[in-house]
């Protein structure tokens, strides 16, 4: 913990991670005579980016047009859309290899350091902030803030030896999904949308996936509560897991939390095809001559799905030949590939990212400063505010984008003006 004698600054920003550490150096870059401090609770910073991305970082995504990035944000979308136009994924890849991290894009757009390391993101972050003078104090938690007549600000920190006073100029509130954070964001009169978790997998007990674990299907749709979503689905021990997964639990994140996690989900295990399709299919498959005498369950009739998940679908036939099943088999077959019903009954980890929807109502920010509309000289970046982001690096971006925006903000003796 650094040793801190100073205790007006014009600049504190509290919370040491990526919307922060972003904030800073912006800050102390477009105007070094500043004095800015990084208050951080935890005894290191930057902890969530070196778990991110299963320890490899996913940095941002390669989606370079602000109108289609905005549709990965089951939150905050509307209000990122100009902030977009300012700082984006090109901006960020710039910026990381002006300061030295080559970044690498993947085959499915998310982009990694090229070490596949995420110290090499915090070391970059946290060496930037040093070259730059910020002043980072960890181990110290922000109790309670005071907004002043002057438009200035009386910060209580706290660690578990001393307690410190402090004074800030501009203060910037990044302090992630912390909900005790959240009561002083509302002490100092914004509203906050209520917190509830994003990204996550469904916990699903269900015969037909029993023995599954590990397959994965390319492309299917899911349906819930007349959400829908497509892409690459992955079987776990526990239920469904993989991109389509992930995002439905994004968007579906406020109704699944208000339903307690249980829920009807609807798979087509073959994309987009229709039961009629499906059906057809099915009928020729049947009628082809030389499948008469072949077992249904060792046959498939859909060489795109595993062969497992095609025996667990058609398990109900049991050992028929297909030239002896039914009209009323096939449809129901059919109904198993195209329309498949599963009872969601809990959420599980995705172990990879994690994120918290809810936070300060977007509309009491100015997105072209992150400064507060109810508090003068107030500014929020990062996860703290009401956006979030589906899997693949754009909770991240939202990070850069909004830390960016404040830290040019901050480092402004007119922020007001600016503004307007
Ligand atoms: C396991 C995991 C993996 C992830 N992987 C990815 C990924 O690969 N790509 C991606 O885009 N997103 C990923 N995310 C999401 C991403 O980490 C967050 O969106 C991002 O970290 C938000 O940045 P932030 O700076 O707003 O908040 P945080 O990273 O949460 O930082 C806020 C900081 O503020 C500190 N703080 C809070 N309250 C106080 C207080 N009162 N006083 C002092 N300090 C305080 C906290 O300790 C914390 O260090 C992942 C998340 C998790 C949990």
């Amino acid at each position: 913990m650094a040793k801190l004698t100073q205790t007006n600054w014009d600049v504190i920003i509290v919370g040491g991670g990526p919307a922060g550490f972003f904030a800073g150096i912006r800050c102390a870059e477009l105007n070094p005579k500043l004095s800015v401090l990084i208050i951080e609770k935890a005894q290191q910073t930057l902890g969530k980016v070196l778990i991110s991305g299963g320890g490899r970082c996913n940095v941002t995504h390669a989606c370079f047009d602000p109108a289609q990035l905005i549709s990965f944000y089951p939150r905050g979308g509307a209000a990122l859309r100009g902030a977009f136009t300012r700082f984006h994924p090109a901006d960020t890849i710039q910026w990381f290899e002006k300061h030295g991290v080559k970044l690498k894009t993947e085959s499915d757009g998310r982009m990694f350091p090229i070490t596949d390391s995420s110290r090499t993101v915090a070391d970059c972050l946290r060496e930037g902030a040093k070259k730059l003078g910020v002043v980072v104090l960890t181990g110290m938690s922000l109790q309670k803030v005071e907004s002043l007549s002057e438009n200035s600000f009386r910060l209580e920190v706290q660690s578990e030896a001393r307690v410190l006073h402090l004074q800030a100029n501009k203060l910037l509130l990044a302090t992630g999904s912390d909900p005790k954070t959240r009561e002083i964001v509302k002490s100092l009169g914004h509203s906050i949308e209520e917190p509830v978790p994003s990204l996550f997998t469904f916990n699903i007990a269900d015969k037909r996936l029993e023995g599954l674990a590990g397959v994965s299907i390319e492309n299917v749709t899911l349906k819930m509560d007349g959400l829908i979503q497509r892409g690459p689905l992955l079987i776990t021990h526990w239920g469904l897991s993989g991109p389509a997964v992930l995002k439905l639990s994004a968007w579906g994140a406020r109704v699944l939390f208000d339903k307690k996690y249980h829920a009807a989900l609807i798979v087509n295990w073959l994309g987009d095809t229709t039961f009629d399709k499906a059906l057809d299919v099915l009928q020729r498959h049947k009628a082809w001559h030389e499948n008469a005498r072949k077992k249904v369950l060792t046959e498939p009739a859909f060489t795109q799905l595993p062969a497992r998940l095609w025996k667990q679908l058609a398990n109900f036939i049991g050992e028929k030949n297909w030239a002896d099943i039914s009209k009323t088999e096939l449809r129901k077959l059919a109904e198993e590939l195209t329309a498949c019903q599963f009872e969601i009954k809990g959420k599980g980890q995705f172990k990879e990212e994690f994120v918290t929807c809810g936070g300060v109502k977007l509309s009491e920010v100015d997105f072209k400063t992150m400064q507060s509309r109810v508090v003068k000289n107030l500014f929020f970046a990062g996860e703290v505010l009401d956006i979030d982001g589906v899997t693949g690096g754009f909770n991240f971006q939202s990070s850069w984008t909004t830390g960016w925006l404040a830290g040019s903000a901050l480092s402004s003796t007119d922020t007001e003006r600016m503004n307007r």
